[in-house]
């Protein structure tokens, strides 16, 4: 568990890669992300924690700290990927969903 993540350090070195997401059914995209991460935040404790990390972890912090700062796959992407996604998902009802 980590409360209060933030992103200490981020690599200069980027990758790019298919990404997909729960909150977007059926979407992959591509998203260029910093390739290493260094994450802090405190433990369920409150004691600081500090995580070193590359791919594919990395990238997956990315996206959810993206999550807390309501900023989709879909906000990270090129114009045409952007586009597609969103044809993609606007004739589908999605319930529950705002
Ligand atoms: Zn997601």
């Amino acid at each position: 568990m980590l409360v209060n993540p933030v992103l200490a350090k981020v690599s200069k070195d980027m990758a790019t890669e298919e990404e997909g997401c729960l909150s977007l059914q059926g979407v992959l995209v591509p998203v260029e992300r910093a390739a290493e991460v260094v994450i802090e935040g405190v433990d369920a404790s409150g004691d600081p924690v500090r995580f070193e990390l590359d791919l594919p972890e990395a990238r997956i912090v990315q996206h959810e700290l993206d999550h807390l700062d309501g900023v989709l796959i879909i906000d990270r992407t090129d114009e045409e990927s952007r586009r597609n996604a969103l044809a993609r998902l606007r004739p589908q009802p999605v319930l529950g969903a705002r």
